[in-house]
C-alpha cells in the first residue's frame, strides 16, 4: 500500500519511498530495520546539542505532567516568561521585546509585519523590503517574496510582493552591495539578512566587516535591520547569535531552529523598544495583529528553557570551539583536492562544492548524490553540487571521519 504522506521538497515520481526512523539520540538516527545514519546535517539544521538531549526530554516530561496548551492571548504562563527573559538576556543589547511564533518562516513574517507596522503607528508609510540575492527566508508567500526567487517559487510568482535585492556581498565585489543598499536604504522598510552565511542559497559565507557595514547603512537612513538568526542562532557560526561577531544589533531578530534543541517547532522575533512602542497605544488600530492557534504552546517552551538552561550551565561555547577546530581538520585533505572547490567552514559548518558537469539542482545528481551518501549511512542533502556539513555538537572526531569518507567516496564515484 502507498502512503498517503506527501513529503517536504521531494519528487515523490523521482524518490522510492522514505526509510522509517524509529529512534535517535546524539548524532544518530535508527531506522525500524535497524540501520543506523549519522545525522551530519542536525535533521535539517535543527538538532543542536544531540538528539533526545536528557534536560530537554526530561523538561518536556515534566511540563506535560502540569500544562499542555493555553491560549496566549490574555493568558502567560511561566516557560514563556522564562524563556524570553533569558532571551533578552543573552541576545544582543537592546533587543526587549520577544513575541513567539512557531517556525522560522512564521518568526521572518512575523518581523516583516512589525517592521510595516512599525512604520505605519509612526505615520511615515515605508514599505519597501530590501533582501540578499540567494538569500532564503522561508516557504510562505511573504518570506519567499524576499527570498531568491527560482524554480522553487516559479509557480507562486503571482503572489509574491516585490522585495528590493541588493547583490551577495562576494568577495572583491562588496562595494556593489554597499552601493546598492545605499541607493535603496532612504525610503526602505527594513533590509532582511540572513548574518554571515546564506543558508538554502548555497551555504554562501560573507565576512563580519560587511555585515557591520551594512547595518551602519540601515542606521544611517533609519530603515530597520533585520537578522534572519534562524539558521545562524545558537551556536551555528562559532558565536551564541552570528550578528555578535560584528558587534551589532538588529532592530528585530529571528530566533527558531535551535531555540529548543530542535526538539520542539519554537520561534521567538525579538525585537527592541522603539518597535514594540509603535504598537503600544490606547488606540486599539495600532495593535500587533498577529498570532497563531499554537503561540507559545507551553510544551514547546519547556523544551527552549532547558535548552537555554544548558547554554547556561554548560559550556556549550568551548564544545563548539573544539567542533570547530575538529571541523578544519576533517576539511583540510579537501584543500588539496582537484575534485572540490569552495573549501570553507565557518563556526560549526563546513560546506564544498563537488565539480560535477552538471550542478543543476533539478539535473539529477542532487538526490542520487543524497542516495549515496545515505547508503553509507550518512545524512547528508546537498544542495544542488553544494555539500555541506552541519553536524549537532556532541559529533566526535571520528564520527566527522565517517562524514567526510563518504564525501571522499561521494567524489570518487561522481567526479
Ligand atoms: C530554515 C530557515 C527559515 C525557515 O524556517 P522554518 O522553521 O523551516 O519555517 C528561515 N530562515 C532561514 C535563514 C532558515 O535557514
Amino acid at each position: 500500500m502507498t502512503s498517503p504522506v506527501w513529503h517536504p521538497f521531494t519528487q515523490h515520481a523521482l524518490m522510492p519511498p522514505p526509510p522509517v526512523i524509529s529512534r535517535a539520540e546524539g548524532a544518530w538516527l535508527w531506522t525500524d530495520k535497524g540501520d543506523k545514519i549519522l545525522d551530519a546535517i542536525s535533521s535539517w539544521w535543527v538538532i543542536t546539542h544531540g538528539h533526545r538531549h536528557p534536560a530537554i526530554m526530561a523538561a518536556i516530561k515534566e511540563q506535560a505532567d502540569h500544562l499542555d496548551q493555553v491560549m496566549f492571548a490574555g493568558f502567560t504562563h511561566q516557560a514563556a516568561e522564562d524563556v524570553a527573559h533569558a532571551l533578552v538576556k543573552i541576545a544582543p543589547k537592546p533587543l526587549a521585546h520577544v513575541f513567539y511564533s512557531d517556525s522560522g518562516s512564521t518568526a521572518v513574517e512575523v518581523a516583516l509585519k512589525m517592521a510595516l507596522g512599525y512604520w505605519r503607528n509612526n505615520g511615515k508609510p515605508r514599505r519597501r523590503i530590501i533582501a540578499l540575492e540567494h538569500a532564503y527566508h522561508g516557504d510562505t508567500i511573504g518570506t519567499m517574496s524576499a527570498g531568491a526567487r527560482g524554480v522553487f517559487n516559479a509557480a507562486y510568482e503571482p503572489l509574491l510582493f516585490e522585495a528590493a535585492r541588493i547583490p551577495f556581498p562576494e568577495s572583491g565585489r562588496e562595494d556593489e552591495t554597499l552601493k546598492a543598499l545605499e541607493a535603496l536604504a532612504p525610503d526602505a522598510a527594513a533590509l532582511l539578512v540572513e548574518p554571515l552565511i546564506l543558508g538554502a542559497g548555497g551555504m554562501k559565507i560573507y565576512p563580519p566587516e560587511m555585515l557591520r557595514q551594512m547595518k551602519a547603512i540601515c542606521e544611517r537612513h533609519g530603515a530597520l535591520f533585520i537578522a534572519d538568526e534562524v539558521m545562524t542562532g545558537f551556536g551555528r557560526t562559532g558565536t551564541l547569535f552570528a550578528c555578535q561577531q560584528a558587534g551589532i544589533t538588529p532592530d528585530i531578530m529571528c530566533i527558531a531552529k535551535g531555540l529548543t534543541g530542535g526538539a520542539l517547532p519554537l520561534a521567538a522575533t525579538l525585537c527592541t523598544a522603539p518597535i514594540f512602542d509603535a504598537h503600544y497605544s490606547t488606540d486599539r488600530a495600532a495593535t500587533f495583529f498577529h498570532s497563531s492557534s499554537f503561540t507559545a504552546n507551553p510544551l514547546a517552551l519547556a523544551a527552549a528553557r532547558a535548552n537555554l538552561k544548558i547554554w547556561a550551565s554548560e559550556d556549550v561555547a568551548a564544545r563548539i570551539t573544539a567542533l570547530g577546530a575538529m571541523q578544519e581538520k576533517a576539511l583540510a585533505p579537501f584543500l588539496k583536492d582537484a575534485r572540490f572547490e569552495n573549501v570553507r567552514r565557518i563556526g560549526t559548518i563546513t560546506a564544498l562544492e563537488l565539480k560535477v558537469p552538471d550542478p543543476g539542482y533539478l539535473a539529477g545528481r542532487g538526490p542520487e548524490l543524497t542516495a549515496f551518501l545515505q547508503a553509507r549511512g550518512v545524512l547528508l542533502r546537498p544542495l544542488g553540487n553544494t555539500i555541506y556539513v552541519m553536524p549537532p555538537y556532541c559529533v566526535t572526531a571520528d564520527e566527522l571521519a565517517l562524514i567526510y569518507g563518504a564525501i571522499a567516496a561521494a567524489a570518487d564515484h561522481f567526479a
